[in-house]
């Protein structure tokens, strides 16, 4: 199910066009799209690493709805402060906010199950859905109406507490887009929108598909969202003097202080150690799960198409036999898919296509981006070619040497 498409459309990016192209991602509108069998195996791969070092904060998962009735959202007035709130109206009257954040029901969950000191801290996610009333839906995944997200919310005793679950959040984000393939991840201020009036972080791939302007040295880590900076003030980094430089970016995940924000929305408190009645502090950490998709092919392909990193790769080995029309390599390739399969299990994608040139399955093989391809033919005869995606480099090896490919 799902096919390498070849007709052309006008696409919105470069990540539409190729995974449109690759059958990653089919549109049904305007910034909704269905994930395909290749597309679904990519992003459960980056929500398990999420998971993962989610898990390793001590944080839980959860599941919560994406329906969220008006009161909740009048509650922290931001049914009317939130822009691109999607609404929506249920046949028997009663307004529903389609979510584009949880606070306004983890919060009152918290208020149910946080009642002392000994019920903090705690940290809570949940992967979902969710939505955006964007008036322009573009550049495919990179910004849609629906879309696939990881929040979580920490939960404390003070600020302190706080701040420093914040820094190890930091420190799990850029391990998670490191295991994703993304190691130059920028990580600046911003404002902090209708979450916060402190300063949040934002988590910026540099690329030109990006809408976010990103000041950034050359040098060092340092990184400005340019909304947050004054360049005449800066000429070159502050922090190493050398020089700084103006670009695009994506922004891939967000974090925010929300002090007790949402907590004096809703009354959260605990009674601490000397019986007297606090306020919860709160942070929220977010990650746009199939908006890093997105960005990840942004800046992994080349004129042939995607190159996948390893850990999120749709499956591990692309196994393409050519000359379909001669019975032998048919059988050949048979078995070296069955020997794959014992040792990849279910990380092998097998191009077994009778009907399909071999150019075109190379080619469909290129634009797919699994990072390593082996070729059943008959100029190979009993050998098997092997070729990495990210180096294109080609060895020859023999049937032997199966069970020793990295
Ligand atoms: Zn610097």
């Amino acid at each position: 199910f799902g096919k390498t498409r070849k007709t052309v459309t006008k696409y919105e990016s470069k990540s539409h066009e190729l995974l449109t192209k690759g059958g990653f991602i089919d549109q049904v509108a305007s910034g909704i799209f269905n994930f395909l069998p290749l597309g679904k195996r990519v992003l459960s791969k980056i929500e398990n690493i999420i998971r993962e070092e989610m898990n390793n904060l001590g944080a839980q998962e959860i599941l919560m709805p994406i329906l969220h009735p008006k009161n909740l959202w009048l509650q922290t007035s931001r049914w009317q402060n939130v822009d691109v709130l999607f609404k929506t109206k249920s046949q028997y009257g009663q307004e529903y906010a389609l979510a584009p954040t949880h606070e306004e029901t983890i919060t009152p969950l918290a208020k149910r199950f946080i009642k002392s000191y000994n019920d903090l801290p705690k940290a809570l996610y949940h992967i979902t859905a969710k939505f955006r009333d964007e008036p322009r839906p573009k550049s495919g995944i990179l910004r849609g109406r629906e879309f696939l997200m990881k929040d979580l919310y920490s939960f404390h005793i003070n600020q302190n507490d706080l701040v420093n679950f914040y820094q190890k959040v930091i420190q799990a984000y850029v391990k998670i887009f490191s295991r994703c393939g993304l190691n130059d991840i920028k990580i600046t201020e911003a404002s902090g929108g209708s979450f916060t009036k402190k300063h949040s972080h934002e988590f910026n791939v540099l690329t030109l598909a990006g809408e976010v302007n990103l000041i950034y040295c050359s040098a060092c880590k340092f990184a400005q969202n340019e909304e947050i900076i004054n360049l005449n003030k800066f000429r070159s980094c502050p922090k190493c003097e050398k020089k700084l430089m103006l670009g695009k970016a994506i922004e891939v995940g967000n974090i925010f202080d929300l002090e007790t924000k949402f907590s004096d929305a809703f009354d959260l408190k605990f009674v601490d150690k000397n019986g007297q009645e606090k306020k919860v502090w709160m942070g929220c950490y977010g990650i746009g799960i199939s908006r890093l998709m997105g960005a990840v092919v942004e800046v992994k392909n080349d004129d042939k198409g995607i190159i996948w990193p390893k850990n999120i790769a749709p499956f591990q080995i692309h196994l393409v036999g050519l000359d379909f029309n001669d019975s032998s390599i048919v059988s050949f390739a048979n078995e070296v898919y069955h020997l794959l399969v014992k040792k990849y299990k279910n990380e092998v994608l097998f191009d077994d296509r009778d009907n399909v040139s071999n150019g075109e399955k190379l080619a469909d093989s290129d634009l797919i981006g699994i990072p390593l391809r082996i070729v059943v033919s008959r100029k190979n005869k009993d050998k098997l070619e092997i070729r990495k995606r990210e180096k294109d480099t080609i060895d020859l090896i023999a049937l032997s040497q199966l069970s020793n490919l990295t």
